[in-house]
């Protein structure tokens, strides 16, 4: 992802649904005595957390945020290269996956980002506070929480079976209109999205729904596994 970014009230908009969707969090953030450990360790050792590939191998795993491939230009994941979700996140995901796997067995699920605990938020913050990109993250000292950092939010696409990734009409992370499938009809009037584009974030949005996650407004590629409501009784936060 190597797109260039404006930086408009929308892209203000799409920032806060997913890397900034920050509300009040019920449960305190989980700070254990590991904080030492490298990170694929420390989730590796989580109970309450489920790497994916143990249950969903089929799924392509690609941590946009463990490259410098992304929309920082910086690796803030370090070794970590596997998807942690929570419980009931990790199950819908299997389940979505079968979805894929019974209409289009061509095709697999690719997945950029999963689990993001609070200490990532804190490091993405810590590049990006004074810049220009400050609306893309948000502020990890604040009271409210994105669902990745419960474990139930997941960031992914549809790739072929060579694992490149189908056209959506824009880049994981691109932070503009085209990205909204609230804007998806009007961008398909004024010929900015081809009705190709949208059929593949139809077929994304089908099968993550028939898992159980919710997509959102403002990022065809996040979809969520409750509410943030939900999320706060249900789960903790993850540091
Ligand atoms: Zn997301």
């Amino acid at each position: 992802v190597s797109v260039a970014r404006g930086h408009t009230s929308t892209a203000l908009a799409v920032a806060l649904a997913c890397a900034a969707a920050w509300r009040p969090a019920a449960a305190g953030d989980d700070r254990g005595d590991d904080r030492g450990l490298d990170l694929a360790t420390r989730l590796a050792a989580r109970g309450d957390l489920v790497d994916l590939a143990t249950v969903a191998p089929r799924v392509r795993v690609a941590l946009a945020y463990s490259t410098t491939d992304n929309f920082l230009g910086r690796d803030v994941y370090g070794d970590l290269d596997r998807c942690y979700l929570n419980r009931d996140a990790a199950r819908m995901l299997s389940a979505a996956d079968r979805s894929l796997e019974q209409e289009r067995p061509d095709l697999r699920l690719l997945v950029y980002d999963c689990v993001r605990p609070l200490s990532v938020q804190r490091s993405m913050w810590s590049l990006v506070v004074g810049t220009p990109k400050q609306p893309y993250v948000g502020d990890p000292t604040g009271t409210s929480r994105s669902m990745h950092n419960y474990g139930c939010a997941v960031d992914l696409t549809l790739a072929n079976d060579r694992g490149v990734a189908l056209d959506m009409g824009t880049a994981f992370d691109q932070f503009d209109e085209r990205s909204q499938p609230r804007r998806e009809r009007k961008l398909i009037r004024s010929g900015q999205l081809t009705r190709a584009q949208v059929a593949n974030r139809h077929l994304l949005r089908r099968v993550m729904k028939a898992g159980g996650f919710r997509p959102i407004g403002t990022e065809w590629w996040h979809f969520a596994c409750a509410t943030s409501r939900q999320a706060r009784k249900r789960y903790r936060v993850v540091d």
